[in-house]
């Protein structure tokens, strides 16, 4: 029995456990296994400092990375019937829905917002997956059309930012109907003349790509994102044949002309500013000339509202 290696050193080496900086300051990256500082993550809108790998990120947060000055005002969206159907699995639907909202603390699977971008004056539209996996129910249906008539309205291109494991089975029907609804939306854009760009970011699937994220003048996704109908482990199973390596990932689609541009996350603001730009028939912005993203810059009006 020795007093210092039973009592002391336990208490010392307690002691300085604790100290460890806590577990919540850090995220492994999943393609790595890189621990990652929160801010240095966050710094570089959660693309992995060491691998690129794109992690998935808030609309909000987007938004603020987008919008100069990391201002944007929200477009407001109308509120759907809830739950029509009185959907029940092993949770009720309204359950589920103010459970997704107390976890995102947003109202529903997708943002609107209005504002500029490098000066040039946007509507955006981001759909959030941390929102019951960003699923395509009523309320998405009636921001895509709010985020159109938004930008019909005030004449500013649409730029869509896509997330979604499909349609939101609790709403049956009702959120299938969400594809030609905004299918019509899109084409108000058309009539209009306004550009609409869609970036398909990580993972884009099922009745989201069978509508609105397929049908821009300019299709953008981010490295590595899965954008499909049915998933591959599906095709896998009905067709019982080994898929081709990085089949329905970003960079295959653009080999075979399913997009136009695989832009990284941290490129993507300077990218969107440039087509924005051109489609509008607006001058070329002038590189070290555009206001900065995000909060650390100087707060800006948007000149068009109110
Ligand atoms: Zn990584």
């Amino acid at each position: 029995m020795n007093w210092i290696t039973n009592y002391v050193r336990p208490r010392i080496n307690s002691i300085f456990s604790r100290r460890e900086i806590p577990e919540n300051l850090w995220t492994k990256c999943d393609e790595c296994g890189t621990m990652l500082f929160h801010r240095e993550l966050s710094d570089n809108l959660n693309v992995c400092t060491n691998c690129g790998h794109h992690m998935g990120i808030t609309p909000r947060a987007r938004f603020t990375a987008l919008f100069d000055g990391g201002i944007f005002s929200e477009v407001e969206v109308p509120a759907p019937t809830p739950d029509p159907l009185h959907f029940r699995d092993q949770k009720k639907y309204p359950d589920r829905l103010r459970a997704a909202q107390k976890a995102t603390g947003e109202k529903e699977a997708m943002l609107v917002a209005t504002g500029e971008m490098g000066r040039t004056p946007i509507v955006a539209a981001a759909q959030d997956f941390s929102f019951m996996a960003g699923s395509m129910g009523m309320y998405v249906g009636n921001a895509i059309i709010a985020a159109a008539e938004a930008a019909v309205k005030l004449k500013r291109p649409l730029i869509l930012f896509s997330a979604a494991g499909g349609a939101r089975m609790q709403e049956g029907i009702l959120s299938l109907m969400q594809m030609p609804r905004t299918t019509v939306a899109v084409q108000m854009l058309k009539e209009a003349n306004l550009p609409y760009i869609v970036v398909l970011t990580h993972p884009t699937t099922g009745g989201v790509t069978a509508s609105y994220a397929m049908l821009g003048d300019v299709q953008i996704a981010e490295p590595g994102a899965l954008i499909c109908f049915a998933g591959p482990r599906v095709i896998e199973q009905t067709i019982r044949e080994k898929l081709p390596e990085g089949f329905q990932r970003a960079e295959y689609l653009l080999d075979h002309g399913m997009l136009d541009r695989v832009t990284p996350r941290t490129q993507l603001r300077d990218e969107l500013i440039t087509i924005t730009r051109m489609l509008m028939g607006l001058p070329p912005a002038i590189k070290g000339d555009l206001p900065a993203p995000g909060p650390e810059a100087q707060p800006q009006q948007d000149a068009t509202q109110k």
